[in-house]
């Protein structure tokens, strides 16, 4: 009795066949995709009807709709960034050139020198020229390139700890949490160093670090605080002082700037001045660790630059290989790093690097380009003044003004995010990408 209940209850789950071959016309989507969808989604409705739920056809079906929708959305596709903020984390960072891209396309369809030598044919050297470039435009002795800063500071810490040797440095107010469960004590643990804390949260001396140092230290690490601002009764010793305290004991000083902006970004907006890895590398800084695609504008990746003998040992260490990047990261920050070559010497070539450009957005331009806005938009709009931000744990208290085009009712434009703001959606054009806004 009860099981013809039970199999009464299954005679709603609607046929995997009828429901695929109507679902997959919908989407664009393989339609082994979306039968193999369908059937995970299933079972636990089945489970449900089997526990004596009461579900009709009709509600199954329309939640596997719902749900097959929303697996659709989460593919990774471009959307429009409306908010204003130009690294955002949650929108993919920083957009790369048009240049670059193309270069990444010619590469990835292709076969490539990934290590061949072209002026011998003999096995070369993956990443040669993007680090000699690399080590030229930041001004080091050396440089070299892992698949993201977080990794970049792990494979460092790895390689210049030794057994017996592994003490790090590192001043209280400077233990940050960069985000995504990103903290520098865990970082610290997991890299095998011993962290040594000095200081007060607010205030770090000098003789703090002096006092930490012993025979088993085996570097002092400055963390750039690039995602909060400490401000009132604070206090920490000049780099320089710090450079020669580390001479002194022959130990590295090595800081994990985060951003890594390259150009004195503050010269394109009214922005706080972001330290460049090539001014910390200039008051004594041995190694200095930073993102590719925060401000620096180009993929994902880590980079360290700095004393050749080094970044040497960093490459030796094995866990490396486990942290290059590919050929596309590789092409694509080549490109990243010549497009800033090229503007060094042409500061009108701006227009290379996305984040560049938009940042450097004159007000007369952010105006037309939200007047062309409001042509293309349904919705009643008025152009307001509003304020940017470079975002992305980059610059926390650094807004610059800028322009949006405001609306009560969010515009009907394919995946656009809007900043709201007393109800209100702001969409600032300096950061919809092209074709969009032309
Ligand atoms: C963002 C940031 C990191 C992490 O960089 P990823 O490239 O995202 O791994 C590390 N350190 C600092 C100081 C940062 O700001």
């Amino acid at each position: 009795m009860l099981g013809h209940v039970r199999d009464m209850n299954l005679a709603a789950l609607p046929s995997v066949e009828k429901l695929s071959q109507r679902l997959a016309q919908q989407s664009q989507l393989p339609k082994s995709l979306v039968t193999g969808f369908i059937k995970r989604q299933l079972s636990p409705f089945r489970e449900r009807l089997m526990a004596g739920e009461e579900l009709t056809r009709e509600e199954i079906e329309s939640g596997i709709t719902d749900a097959l929708e929303t697996f659709e959305s989460s593919r990774l596709q471009p959307v429009l960034n409306g908010t204003g903020i130009l690294i955002h984390t949650n929108l993919g960072r920083a957009p790369l050139g048009h240049r670059a891209a193309q270069a990444v396309y010619d590469v990835a369809t292709n076969y490539c020198n990934l290590e061949i030598d072209l002026t011998t044919g003999k096995r070369g050297k993956r990443g040669a020229f993007l680090e000699e470039a690399l080590a030229i435009l930041v001004d080091a002795e050396a440089a070299t390139v892992v698949n993201n800063c977080a990794a970049s500071l792990v494979l460092t810490l790895r390689a210049l700890i030794a057994e017996g040797k592994n003490e790090v440095i590192v001043s209280r107010g400077e233990l940050v949490e960069i985000g995504g469960g990103f903290r520098i004590p865990d970082i610290l643990e997991t890299s095998g160093a011993k962290l040594v804390e000095v200081g007060a949260t607010n205030k770090t001396h000098l003789r703090d670090y002096e006092q930490a140092i012993t025979d088993r230290t085996a570097l002092i690490l400055k963390v750039h605080r690039s995602n909060f601002f400490l401000g009132g009764f604070t206090g920490e010793p000049e780099l320089e002082e710090l450079f020669d305290l580390a001479k002194t004991h022959h130990i590295p000083l090595v800081e994990d700037l985060g951003s890594g902006a390259l150009m004195n970004t503050d010269q394109l907006a009214p922005i706080e001045h972001e330290p460049r890895p090539q001014e910390q590398l200039g008051k004594g800084i041995e190694l200095v660790l930073f993102s590719g695609d925060k401000l620096l504008g180009g993929p994902q990746a880590g980079i360290i630059a700095g004393r050749a003998d080094l970044v040497e040992k960093i490459k030796r260490e094995p866990f490396y290989r486990a942290v290059r990047p590919d050929k596309m990261i590789l092409t694509a920050l080549q490109e990243v790093v010549i497009d800033y070559l090229t503007i060094k010497d042409d500061p009108t070539r701006i227009d290379l690097v996305p984040v560049l450009q938009m940042l450097n957005e004159s007000p007369e331009d952010l105006r037309r380009k939200a007047a062309d806005l409001q042509q293309r938009i349904s919705e009643p709009s008025e152009i307001v003044e509003t304020t940017g931000a470079t975002g992305g744990g980059t610059m926390p208290k650094s807004q610059f003004p800028s322009v949006a085009v405001r609306t009560a009712k969010k515009p009907d434009l394919p995946h656009l995010f809007t900043r709201v703001e007393d109800d209100q959606h702001h969409i600032d054009p300096r950061t919809l990408r092209q074709p969009e806004r032309e």
